[in-house]
């Protein structure tokens, strides 16, 4: 048994991915239940559990996700918007505890999730 999670061991080539984007910080690769005509996530090549668990520590990292999904949505052909999702613990409804942003795109999201 393996206690890695399953983007370490996508990214680690032990489980087939479908990579979109890679630098020596984050991956990003195609979900495998795309809610979305383009559903990519951004993983930190660092098993952060989630949200809550970044500290100062990661504040570099924070930010070369963010940079990493605005270049690939531009890769993607996002020009007319995509929407960013970071699903954190259970009530957030996180079901991989391995940090990643969610870039939906390809289609107008109607579902407001805020007021
Ligand atoms: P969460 O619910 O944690 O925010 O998002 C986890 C996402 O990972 C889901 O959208 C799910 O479809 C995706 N996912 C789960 N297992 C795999 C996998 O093995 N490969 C890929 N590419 N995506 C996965």
């Amino acid at each position: 048994m393996t206690d890695k999670t399953i983007f370490s061991r996508i990214i680690d080539g032990e489980l087939p991915g479908t990579f979109v984007y890679q630098d020596d910080v984050v991956v990003a690769i195609r979900d495998l239940k795309p809610a979305a005509p383009v559903h990519v996530l951004v993983i930190p090549r660092k098993p952060i559990p989630s949200l809550q668990h970044l500290d100062e520590n990661d504040v570099e990292l924070a930010g070369r996700m963010l940079l990493a999904a605005s270049r690939i949505a531009e890769q993607e052909g996002l020009e007319d918007g995509y929407r960013l999702i970071v699903n954190t613990g259970p009530n957030g409804g996180q079901t991989v505890p391995h940090l990643h942003l969610h870039i939906l795109g390809g289609r107008k999201m109607t579902e407001r999730m805020v007021p």
